[in-house]
């Protein structure tokens, strides 16, 4: 199929085809000419399809009739993170650039006063992360009566996120007659509950089965000791070919804490999270991007929707504690056909996680061992560390006195006693294991231990994992109680005035 047999103008298909595109994807293919009949859509699809284009495409034709008032959008985006509202916003010059449309982008990280001008010319196309635009609207800077076309962009990342109560407002404040395109790459039940609030006898859109890993990623599962992760990403690094790469952690400080290590062994690192300001943001991803960086190590704020061609690696260096997390982050490589590879690093207490992951994704990840260091076993359980005085740990065990500190804590014998630091190449096992999983022997399951019994009061320890990881996707709730003094709910901005040194203490949300 063709993309002239869609429907498509000419304006638009003479940009398609500068920008070097022949076939629409499925996606493309089954989307456009729906959209182009003025009928909801609710799409389950993944970043990495082509979906963008799917919906922005058929959007410029809708909206290449009529013009736009000074401050009401005729068409409105919602994206979860800022780098994935960017991203559509990159779509709409290149495909839009011979029809006239006007475009605003409404991220947090940015001045108001530019995004209030971009808004009074008058907007054909609004893209925005829900909680600017809120905040735009309760300044009273936005009326949204006149949007005829609302897309809602991976929705379950939204759910993830926590701001689905903002999008809920938002809808709220559109006029009910309009076109929704609705799209998630998993539908659980929250979501196709609010799939059926949201959308009018939509016609569904499926392309690929949801939560699948990529076919052409070479995953790889290295089990090692906590504190020996460190030595592992490094010997990993080393011996694979690395071309560019994206080492995953959960913990936003535990980004900053990689990246110097990494640097300090004079590896060509950048370091991505949300408690950096936006222009640190941007300016990380774009070097990435045109290859000045060579690793980044980021939080989950990279996993969805970061479209960077040829990425050769990703390394999880924490389990994620979803699974379908997992998916996303090593969804970064193997794109477009090419081949990727991603090595997730466990420790034995992330056990229970690995479990979830393979449930999900139908398979088990094949096991890789690094020459000279010790193989773990996986332990079952909810993946949170244990036996750490309740302090929740830190990457490696290692203590707070510095970046890329040797473990103190004397839980292993020194190095000297446990054998020459790694010289081989890891290579050989890696792709041995990764090309024939079903020949890896597994380590044996433990029985499942009882559940460790919860404490009484529900405050978790400051540093306990997953609690950081829900800072850092939920916006704060004070926030919504005082619309007034709401700062940016987008994922983390960094306070005005203090540059891109911002201590982590000031960035986290208060509850
Ligand atoms: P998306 O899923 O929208 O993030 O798109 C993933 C990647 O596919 C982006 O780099 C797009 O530029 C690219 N892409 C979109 N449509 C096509 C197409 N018809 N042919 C080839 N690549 C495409």
């Amino acid at each position: 199929m063709s993309f002239e047999s869609l429907g498509l103008s000419a304006p638009v298909l003479q940009a398609v085809a500068e920008k070097g595109y022949t076939t629409p994807t499925p996606i493309q293919e089954k989307a456009i000419p729906i959209v182009l009949m003025g009928r909801d859509v609710l799409g389950c699809a993944q970043t990495g399809t082509g979906k963008t284009a799917g919906f922005v495409l058929p959007m410029i034709d809708i909206l290449s009739q009529g013009r736009a008032k000074a401050r009401m959008p005729r068409s409105l985006i919602l994206e979860p993170t800022r780098e994935l509202a960017a991203q559509v916003a990159e779509n709409f010059e290149t495909y839009g650039k011979h029809n006239k449309l006007n475009m605003a982008l409404l991220i947090g990280g940015v001045s108001f006063p530019d995004q209030e001008r971009a808004l009074e010319r008058g907007v054909d196309v609004l893209i925005a992360t829900p909680g600017r635009l809120l905040d735009h609207f309760e300044r009273g800077g936005i009326l949204l009566n006149d949007v005829k076309i609302l897309v809602i962009d991976e929705a379950d990342r939204m759910l993830d996120m926590g701001f689905i109560p903002d999008v809920e407002r938002i809808v709220s404040t559109l006029p009910p007659l309009r076109q929704t395109l609705f799209f998630s790459a998993t539908m659980p039940p929250e979501i196709k509950r609010l799939a059926d609030r949201f959308l009018s006898n939509p016609k569904e859109v499926t392309v690929s089965p949801p939560a699948s890993a990529g076919t052409n990623i070479v995953q790889g599962l290295a089990v090692v000791p906590e504190d020996d992760k460190r030595d592992a990403l490094l010997a990993l690094i080393k011996s694979q070919d690395v071309k560019n790469a994206i080492v995953f952690c959960n913990r936003k400080r535990d980004v900053a804490t990689l990246h110097t290590t990494l640097k300090k062994h004079g590896l060509n690192a950048g370091a991505l999270h949300g408690d950096m300001s936006q222009p640190a943001r941007t300016e990380t991803l774009e070097k990435f991007k045109a290859g000045d960086i060579q690793i980044l190590v980021a939080s989950d704020v990279a996993a969805r929707g970061l479209d960077v061609q040829d990425m050769s690696h990703v390394f999880n260096y924490d389990v994620p504690f979803s699974p379908e997390d997992y998916v996303h982050r090593i969804g970064r490589t193997g794109r477009a056909g090419k081949t990727g590879h991603s090595f997730t690093l466990a420790a034995p207490f992330e056990g229970g996680l690995i479990e979830a992951i393979e449930k999900l994704i139908g398979t088990s990840i094949p096991r890789v061992e690094i020459p000279g260091l010790e193989t773990a076993t996986l332990e079952a359980g909810d993946g949170r560390r244990r036996g750490r005085g309740g302090r929740g740990g830190r990457p490696g065990g290692r203590s707070s006195g510095g970046a890329g500190d040797k473990p103190r804590g004397p839980r292993r014998e020194p190095r000297e006693q446990r054998g020459p630091r790694p010289e081989a190449s890891v290579e050989p096992q890696a792709a041995a294991a990764a090309e024939a999983p079903r020949d890896v022997p597994r380590e044996p399951r433990p029985e499942r231990a009882p559940r460790e019994r919860r404490p009484e009061r529900v405050h978790a320890p400051r540093d306990h994992a997953p609690r950081e990881q829900r800072a850092e996707r939920r916006p704060e709730r004070s926030q919504e109680r005082r619309p007034e003094q709401r700062r940016d709910r987008d994922d983390g901005v960094a306070p005005k005035g203090l540059g891109d040194h911002v201590p982590a203490f000031l960035a986290r949300p208060s509850r």
